[in-house]
């Protein structure tokens, strides 16, 4: 099920008090989080902590499909972006996969070794240091390095210093390559896939793995569902060493040299989890060597930054190059921003109305060009930051301005649109719904002024489909 704009509370009686607009938002909210859970297709609905894979899930799938097909690209996108941030809106750090392993070694996770390069010359001396043929990698914080040119085998010291020098400035959709990981290269014989990450709707970690590595999981997800173990955890009791058999049963693994490796790192990675405050721990591909050794060859490791007060030697890892320059920005402004690859710039308040705004873009033919939430204040100042960033990105060429006053006043966010006008000088059109709390008001004031690109409609989806027209 999709959150469409027509399952919406009814929201028009503009005297409904402050407490039934907070209830009405939370309903909201956790309505969009949970169904964007289920789209996702990935987490479980029941919090039973039985091994999931096969018989367990022919209920869901169906649902699952469904709920994929329905979001056409939009949704799930963003859902990828919100998962890959460890499923929630929540600021979250990203490591890169030389940080990564660098937590998988301190609790004994079998890594390569390596070593950091930021130059074709740095490239060449580590692999003199390491001997033998070497692996270079990008260091970006986007996934599908591999297949973007961002991952090359060298056999030689002047070769890694080639390699280096062709991969050093590529631009991996959209980060550019400053650092390089430069490991001594590993045969593989098999590639596996190992993460845990949290499955809110369980409440519980969530162990996935599957002899299917190597490849995008949602693919595996998609294709063979039946082969993606899946086993949560219960955060209370801990992990139990049958816990890791199960999964390593479950997906198949019989020669039992990995069975033993893999449940100990799977023991590993759910200490390193627990004790760094991860919100992903990801190794794709677990490669098992031909002489039969099981070792992480890629790392995607998610930190809680509400955590990284006590994990000081964590926060120290955090790449400000490395964001994406609009997140950088929408960061260092307090904005809650994802990029997304439409047209139309949304900004709602609350992440329930700005998902579902996001799908009425793409419900009535729009492509949404990010995902913008104003969070519950919307003041002044907040909205001028929103428009700023949202304005920064080149492709967005008509702004969807989305706001249910509950708490926040819509004359309140009125003013702020006049401000960021005055301020900004924008080019796009925007198109403002306004409804709840002063919302009349608020429509007035945008009327008195009239800002010659600004349009005001009454409904949600009346306003969508003029951000549409407009942005076409
Ligand atoms: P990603 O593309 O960003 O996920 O980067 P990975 O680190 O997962 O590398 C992508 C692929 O490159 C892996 O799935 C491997 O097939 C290959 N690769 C990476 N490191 C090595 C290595 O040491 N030896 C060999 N033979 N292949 C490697
Ligand atoms: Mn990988």
């Amino acid at each position: 099920m999709l959150f469409t704009p027509d399952r919406h509370e009814p929201l028009t009686d503009s005297s409904f008090s402050e407490a039934a607009a907070r209830s009405a938002i939370a309903r909201i909210t956790s309505r969009a989080e949970q169904e964007l859970d289920s789209a996702a297709g990935l987490w479980s609905r029941d919090s039973t902590d039985e091994i999931e894979a096969g018989e367990g899930r022919a209920e869901g799938d169906e649902d699952d499909r469904r709920g994929l097909a329905h979001v056409g690209g939009c949704s799930h996108r963003l859902w990828r972006e919100l998962r890959s941030r460890g499923g929630r809106l929540a600021r979250a750090l990203d490591l890169h996969e030389y940080q990564g392993k660098e937590l998988f070694r301190r609790h004994g996770i079998p890594v390569s070794e390596g070593r950091l390069a930021t130059s074709p010359t740095d490239a060449r001396q580590a692999a003199v240091d390491l001997g033998g043929p070497v692996v270079v990698k990008a260091q970006v914080l986007t996934g599908g390095r591999g297949k973007a040119g961002g991952i090359k085998l060298a056999d030689s010291p002047a070769d890694a210093e080639a390699r280096a020098r062709e991969i050093l400035g590529l631009d991996i959709r959209g980060h550019v390559v400053h650092k390089l990981w430069i490991e001594r290269a590993s045969e593989i014989a098999k590639e596996y896939y190992l993460s845990i990450t949290f499955d809110r709707s369980a409440k519980r970690p969530l162990f996935m793995f599957t002899t299917h590595g190597g490849v995008d999981i949602e693919q595996v997800a998609e294709e063979s569902p039946e082969a993606l173990v899946r086993l949560h955890v219960d955060p209370l009791e801990g992990f139990q060493p049958y816990q890791a058999r199960r999964l390593v049963y479950g997906a198949g693994v019989e020669d039992p040299g990995e069975q033993k490796q893999i449940a100990a790192i799977v023991g590993k990675l759910y200490a390193a989890f627990v004790a760094c405050d991860a919100l992903l721990c990801e190794i794709n591909p677990l490669i098992v060597t031909p002489a039969g050794e099981v070792k992480a060859l890629d790392s995607k490791f998610t930190v809680d930054d509400n955590a990284l007060f006590r994990h000081a030697d964590i926060a120290e890892m955090r790449d400000v190059s490395a964001a994406d320059p609009l997140e950088a920005l929408a960061r260092e402004k307090g904005v809650t921003y994802v990029k997304l690859d439409g047209e139309v710039g949304v900004l709602g308040n609350g992440a329930g109305l700005t998902m579902s705004t996001v799908d009425v873009v793409t419900f009535v033919g729009g492509r949404p060009a990010n995902f913008c939430d104003l969070g519950g204040g919307g003041d002044a100042q907040g909205v001028v930051d929103a428009l700023e960033v949202i304005t920064r990105d080149p492709q967005v060429t008509a702004i969807f301005f989305n706001i249910f006053g509950g708490i926040t006043r819509c004359d309140e966010v009125a003013r702020g649109i006049l401000q960021a006008l005055g301020q900004l000088s924008l080019s796009q059109p925007i198109v403002v719904r306004l409804d709840g709390t002063n919302a009349e008001e608020g429509r007035r004031i945008l009327a008195e002024s009239a800002p010659p690109n600004l349009y005001v409609e009454p409904t949600m989806l009346d306003a969508a489909k003029k951000a549409v027209e407009l942005a076409a």
